[in-house]
């Protein structure tokens, strides 16, 4: 009782006392942002210009990565480059590191927060899925890291991955894409205790989502979730702010914290209270 007690007391001592965030840290910093074209990602790319950061965008779609770039340079950002990249294929991380090297001289943020495309629903089996779903959502954040390190050590930058609640508490229809998100977190908190072993001035940020509204979750979810769905230029955000402050993991909405907290605490009533915000009917 007095060892929980004492958890509970520090654990609010550090969330009131989390640094604050100032705007002016992220003026000039140069920034590589993946999955930039859609979502979130297109979200951060404009808080990014806003605050004036110099920045490179990849994804996929260049004519959508052409919009956001032109939509950044008037929100006032620095500079803004893009580079078409698929993370299917194992080369892309090391090139697109390549490139924002070159353009950019160096490395201050590194945001890895593109995914692959995968259905919300039953396991069906697809092996081959779960290994193509592995090499996007998690072996490229893993090369696109390895790459960029060095760079980032020398500027005691910051890496920000994005995942999600199905990263921390496994949930329905969200098989092979939860898998992804776990191994993030397994890799990246693993790296982070390396890191301060090494005295490497790294920070690593892994970001906790619960249900956003962009348009590729929305559509995924209608008829099968009973969530209510949270902005993702507000997402966006507090995962820029948890960056430039050097956080461990940020949760957006917050109380997504409480519930990670008591995940293993009370583990039948947990699953009984994520079954009841799905439609197993539907899916
Ligand atoms: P979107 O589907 O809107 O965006 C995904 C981005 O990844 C797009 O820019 C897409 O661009 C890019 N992308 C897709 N496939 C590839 C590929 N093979 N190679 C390179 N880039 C690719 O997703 P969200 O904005 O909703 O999600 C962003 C992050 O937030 C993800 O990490 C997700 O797991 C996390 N998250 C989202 C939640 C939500 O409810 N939205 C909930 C929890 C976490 P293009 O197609 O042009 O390549």
């Amino acid at each position: 009782k007095v060892l929980c007690a004492a958890g509970i007391i520090v654990g609010l001592l550090a969330f009131f006392w989390r640094d604050t965030f100032n705007p002016d840290s992220i003026s000039g910093a140069r920034v590589l942002l993946t999955g930039a074209s859609t979502g979130i990602g297109e979200q951060m790319a404009y808080h990014y210009s806003r605050f004036g950061a110099e920045i490179v965008l990849t994804a996929r779609r260049g004519t959508l990565l052409q919009k956001v770039m032109e939509k950044c340079l008037q929100l006032g950002a620095k500079k803004v480059f893009y580079i078409q990249a698929d993370m299917s294929s194992p080369q892309a991380p090391e090139e697109v590191v390549h490139f924002a090297l070159q353009k950019l001289g160096g490395l201050d943020h590194l945001v890895l927060n593109h995914i692959g495309g995968t259905p919300f629903r039953m396991w069906d089996g697809d092996v081959e899925h779960t290994r193509w779903l592995m090499q996007v959502n998690f072996l490229s954040y893993v090369a696109l890291a390895s790459a960029a390190l060095p760079i980032l050590a020398e500027s005691k930058g910051s890496l920000i991955v994005v995942s999600s609640l199905t990263g921390k508490i496994s949930t329905p229809f969200t098989t092979s894409y939860s898998a992804t998100k776990f191994a993030l977190d397994g890799f990246f908190s693993s790296l982070r205790h390396e890191l301060a072993m090494q005295k490497q001035d790294v920070c690593i940020t892994l970001c906790i989502l619960g249900l956003i509204d962009t348009e590729m979750a929305l559509e995924k979810t209608r008829d099968k979730v009973y969530m209510s769905a949270y902005p993702a230029a507000e997402a966006a955000l507090t995962i820029i702010k948890g960056g430039a402050t050097r956080a461990r993991e940020v949760f957006y909405p917050w109380w997504l914290e409480l519930l990670c907290c008591l995940r293993d605490w009370f583990p039948d009533q947990r699953d009984v209270v994520i079954q009841s915000f799905y439609n197993y009917t539907s899916a």
